[in-house]
């Protein structure tokens, strides 16, 4: 099966937006094995796209075409597959009663140019759209004999393609793979480990099941594995569990999600989750992070499960008052230090009544450095149930932003790492040995 994607859009013409849907339509067919022979753009044109699809279906058994069917007049993808094919295109009614009792549930009364998003393409099959409005549609044509052409329609707004290829495309491309074409995969992810100390552990995994199998994107704090299995399909889940197995004795109690790439967990909720099978409590204060640790914590849909709420405390007449961190305390140490971070974890658990408390203050800089607390220095504490506690001292690269971003990632590890093991000290962390330092 050969593919070709069509991008429809003046906007992708411009300097302003990028074609990235065809990147996803790309891994799909990667994914299934399906041979991806061109990629095009073209205006909000009905002439120019059904030319455009012409070309196309002489070189490709599938075509794969996004954008064109919001409910705008420029929208004209429809117009242009109904021009090629000669068929009509009209608005399915019982479609548009749908819609309308969509928006009535809403409380919103449906403005009539949505009427649009209705318009079936005639023998088209409509591919329900459950991020939005217009449905993607599925259309088989007999020309060019004898092998025919398949058309897929997809809205253009990223999210309501991405539902469609995992909704309708994907499915449908699974039924007609070859068995033992494209591959399935596996997302590991793994939160405050160095990408350096990653691969070093993970070497033995790359020997194993080979170099292409294996593919590590970082980010800030985190690093995601994608683990590739092909070959018959039937051997791949018990490959897959043999390389996650593998991914686990090498990366050890670091690894917070194994399991399909759509939809995976994030970190927050990943913790969490930990937190809701204990039936437990965090609550933080906040002194560099400025909330976004709450915010992280409840970015979550039923955090209030977990999360009681938190202190902002920037100021030291607040880490006082709020918190009853000690006067002593913030001038012997100073407000960057560890006694003052385990105290504000101490004053955010016993304050806030949770069971967990997180502590956060440091120096994101760029100014307020100094010599012994350089910008990036962020000492983090966690106090948990029986006196337990756990303290660790970052020094954090980057920007203002970067170091925020990863005060917050390294606080939910230290968390994560107390409900797992129970213990308290930081240098039980990987990342803590032997040197004192962040991530690179
Ligand atoms: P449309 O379905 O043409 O109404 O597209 C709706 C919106 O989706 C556009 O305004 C763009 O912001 C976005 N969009 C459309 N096509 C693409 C594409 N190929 N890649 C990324 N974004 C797109
Ligand atoms: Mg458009």
């Amino acid at each position: 099966m050969k593919a070709s994607i069509l991008a429809v859009g003046d906007e992708l013409l411009g300097t302003d937006r990028l074609d990235t849907n065809s990147l996803a339509l790309t891994e799909v067919l990667r994914r299934r094995g399906v041979e991806l022979v061109s990629k095009a753009v073209v205006g909000d044109d009905v002439a120019l796209i059904a030319e455009s699809l012409e070309g196309l279906r002489e070189q490709a058994d599938v075509l794969l075409v996004t954008g064109g069917l919001g409910p705008t007049r420029d929208d004209l993808t429809r117009e242009g597959v109904a021009r090629l094919l000669g068929r009509s295109v009209a608005v399915d009614e019982a479609l548009w009663d749908q819609i309308e009792q969509g928006f009535q549930k809403l409380g919103r009364r449906i403005p009539r140019v949505n009427r649009k998003q209705a318009a079936r393409v005639e023998g088209a099959e409509m591919l329900p759209n459950r991020a939005g409005v217009a449905p993607g549609q599925r259309i088989e044509d007999a020309e060019p004999m004898p092998r025919g052409t398949t058309y897929f329609l997809f809205p253009g707004v990223p999210r309501e393609m991405n539902a469609l290829i995992a909704d309708a495309l994907d499915p449908w491309l699974a039924a007609r793979a070859e068995d033992g074409a494209g591959f399935d995969q596996i997302e590991v992810r793994v939160a405050c480990l160095p990408e350096s100390v990653v691969e070093e552990r993970i070497a033995p995994v790359y020997e194993r099941f080979g170099d292409e199998n294996l593919s590590v994107l970082a980010r800030p704090g985190e690093i995601r594995l994608r683990l590739r299995a092909s070959g018959p399909v039937a051997d791949r889940g018990p490959l897959l569990s043999r390389m996650v197995e593998a991914v686990r004795d090498a990366l050890g109690e670091s690894v917070f999600y194994a399991g399909p790439v759509e939809g995976g967990i994030e970190f927050e909720a990943a913790v969490g989750d930990l937190l809701t099978a204990r039936g437990e409590t965090v609550a933080v204060a906040e002194s560099c992070t400025g909330g976004q640790l709450g915010q992280r914590l409840t970015a979550t849909a039923g955090s209030s499960a977990y999360f009681v709420g938190g202190l902002l405390v920037y100021s030291n007449r607040l880490k006082m008052r709020l918190l009853g961190v000690p006067r002593e305390i913030l001038v012997e140490h100073g407000a960057v230090s560890e006694p003052t971070a385990l105290a504000m974890a101490a004053g955010a658990r016993q304050r806030c009544g949770s069971d967990y408390g997180i502590g956060i203050t440091g120096v994101a800089g760029p100014g307020g450095g100094s010599e012994s607390r350089p910008v990036g220095t962020v000492h983090i504490a966690v106090a948990g149930p029986a006196d337990s506690r756990s303290h660790f001292e970052a020094r954090f690269p980057g920007d203002r932003a970067r170091v925020r971003q990863l005060s917050t990632q390294f606080a939910l590890e230290m968390l994560r790492r107390m409900l797992l093991s129970g213990v308290g000290p930081a240098d039980t962390l990987p990342w803590a040995a032997p040197s004192r330092m962040g991530p690179p």
